[in-house]
């Protein structure tokens, strides 16, 4: 049997060995055992029941609350030789009834299927009629009440145990933390399942985050730039305004971007959602009402121009980057600004006090990740349960440690300055009166004879800011709820203001000398298509206008023919035969047979690198 597993994996899908813990998932579903796997984004989690559902007798049903990723997948398979169908709203009657003729007769792999469809009596009495592989439960998590993806349907996929009680069943999701574990568990009833857990780092996503609010546009056009010239992004902004805004302002820089937020109509979603998947180079500029079931695999970069509200929805968000396990960025641009507003929607939002305690608890850790003065991948690994031995090298703070300094003094101006003007201003009035400011407010309220007047001039007016910033962050000052953005002082930051405790804080570096230290680090593209040689570009432009070509020809998003990954190979490698081909990572022997004469002439065709 598992002899069987690894000749599908390469003769099918053209991979060379399975990634932990594909191998023992897919081993225990031919066993005929239930599996609950968890594992990140892009971890290969599909694998785990397609080559299982090939490999025992019947047809494995799919349960996927996406439509877009469904299709996707489907056309994927099909691409593969598999036989794949899927049944949902967007068929029409005739091909509804193709894809269940074939299911009778037996001629179907894999069957994917929404969730409220399968729960219909009609489907389940098909299901009655015909051998069955397994039941894959992806995206289990929409069990979950408490997640913002809950889908009433799942509850009765419970059901499915009882009817079923022979075919082994396998959830899946990318959410990792214990509560949704447990209920996918309850609800599902996979008390016997096998857990399979496996890490949630995205080595390839390299974390940057860094302060940046005045000039957020022009730093995330020179990312866009330098780093990553006509590739795929996700823009996520806090505003459908900001969305509308930035799509316009990178179009007339020359980057071709598209809106997406829930105030445009649906068709024009929809459009501009098949065209960032379908083409090649475009960025989304989005709220975060885009990105669930975007399967789209060479994601280069996630970028934030404000802040997520907690650490669970900046790791979902930026997995969206390099689900093909090449280099990605998560890039982001945040300041005062949006702690203060986050805090300030927080506070007012309607929800009760045991609700906003969580909120504000999650926004602390996105808070205390931004202020971070170690690594980033093991503070985010921390927060999800995960240990990471070591730094990991390729976050900026790993990359471009920061500099850090005494600001014990500086802390306890600013935080005395709060105390004396009467715990009810914003940090630009602050800094107005730390500074010294000739000022009419000032005087009229008599801050012009306070003891803190004038005493932080040795220090500008945008360090105080970061220092606010800082002091805010970490809980020392809170922000009022009534909208003005007053601040006043919490219980803990006595310790600092009466010199028990000391206080370092991340220095603010200049914009400049980052830029220059980044560069040192490793500037330029790290994407697949970053070939040093001419003639290595030459080969890759020509390999992505013939997938281009074939994709349009099928209606199918260029990944699905081959993904950059194997692209990259070709350059690399230089094939010049249907054997060498073969050999590549992701040409199973259907796309071999379909595609490998197209691509080895084009290979053929831009010559051997030594040539040129
Ligand atoms: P997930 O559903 O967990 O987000 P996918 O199943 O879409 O991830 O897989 C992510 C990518 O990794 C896909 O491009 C897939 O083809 C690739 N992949 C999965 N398993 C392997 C493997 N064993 N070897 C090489 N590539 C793999
Ligand atoms: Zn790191």
């Amino acid at each position: 049997m598992p002899d069987q597993a690894a000749h599908i994996l390469r003769s099918v899908f053209g991979y060379d060995g399975f990634r932990p813990p594909q191998d023992e998932v897919v081993g225990s579903l031919i066993a005929g055992k239930d599996a609950l796997v968890l594992m990140p984004t892009g971890g290969g989690k599909s694998l785990c029941y397609q080559i299982p559902a090939l490999v025992r007798y019947g047809t494995g049903i799919v349960i996927s609350p996406l439509i877009s990723l469904m299709q996707d997948q489907v056309a994927a398979l099909c691409q593969q030789g598999v036989r794949a169908a899927f049944l949902n709203s967007t068929l029409r009657p005739d091909e509804v009834r193709r894809v269940e003729r074939e299911l009778r007769a037996g001629e179907l792999d894999l069957l994917y299927v929404a969730p409220e469809r399968l729960m219909m009596e009609r489907m389940l009495e098909l299901l009655d009629a015909v051998p069955l592989a397994l039941f894959a439960i992806d995206e289990a998590h929409c069990v979950s009440q408490w997640g913002h993806d809950f889908r009433p349907e799942y509850l009765q996929l419970s059901v499915l145990h009882k009817r079923y009680p022979e075919v082994p069943r396998i959830a899946l999701t990318a959410t990792a933390d214990e509560r949704t574990r447990q209920e996918i568990i309850t609800r599902l009833g996979l008390d016997d399942a096998r857990l399979f857990v496996s890490s949630f780092d995205r080595p390839n996503i390299r974390y940057r985050l860094h302060e940046g609010q005045a000039n957020a546009r022009e730093q995330l056009l020179r990312f866009i730039r330098e780093e990553h010239p006509g590739e795929a992004g996700i823009v996520y902004c806090l505003s459908r305004q900001k969305v509308d805004d930035l799509a316009a302002w990178l179009c007339s820089k020359g980057v071709p971007t598209l809106p997406y937020h829930a105030g445009l109509s649906a068709d024009v979603r929809s459009a501009n959602q098949s065209r960032f998947i379908s083409e090649e180079g475009l960025v989304m500029a989005a709220t975060i009402a885009f990105g669930m079931g975007i399967d789209k695999s060479n994601v280069r970069f996630v970028a934030h121009m404000s802040l997520p509200k907690s650490v669970e929805a900046y790791y979902q968000e930026t997995g969206r980057a390099g689900r093909d396990g090449l280099p990605a960025d998560a890039w982001m641009s945040y300041g005062l600004q949006d702690v203060i507003m986050l805090r300030q929607m927080m506070a007012e939002s309607g929800a009760d006090d045991a609700h906003k305690r969580v909120e504000r608890h999650k926004l602390d850790a996105m808070l205390g990740l931004c202020e971070s003065t170690g690594c980033r991948r093991q503070a985010l690994l921390a927060y999800l349960g995960e240990k990471l031995p070591a730094p990991c090298g390729n976050c900026d703070n790993c990359l471009t440690p920061p500099e850090t300094w005494d600001a014990t003094l500086a802390a306890q101006k600013a935080l005395s300055c709060v105390h004396r003007t009467g715990q009810r201003f914003g940090v630009m009035y602050l800094i107005d009166v730390l500074l010294g400011k000739d000022d009419e407010r000032i005087r009229r309220f008599g801050h012009d004879r306070i003891s803190t007047f004038g005493i932080g001039t040795e220090i500008g007016a945008t360090a105080w800011r970061g220092i606010f910033r800082q002091l805010i962050a970490r809980g020392l000052l809170s922000v009022d709820v009534d909208g003005h953005g007053g601040l006043h002082l919490t219980d803990s930051c006595r310790g600092v203001l009466r010199g028990e405790e000391q206080l370092w804080l991340r220095r603010e570096a200049p914009a400049a000398r980052t830029r220059a230290k980044r560069g040192a680090a490793g500037s330029g593209s790290r994407a697949a298509g970053s070939f040093s040689t001419p003639a290595d570009r030459e080969l890759w432009e020509a390999l992505r206008e013939l997938r281009m070509t074939l994709a349009k020809a099928q209606n199918v998003p260029p990944y699905v023919v081959f993904h950059d990954a194997t692209l990259a190979e070709m350059v690399r490698q230089r094939p010049m035969d249907r054997d060498a081909l073969a050999t590549l990572s992701g040409i199973g022997e259907r796309k071999l047979a379909a595609y490998g004469d197209d691509f080895l002439q084009v290979i053929r065709a831009t010559g051997s690198p030594e040539l040129t």
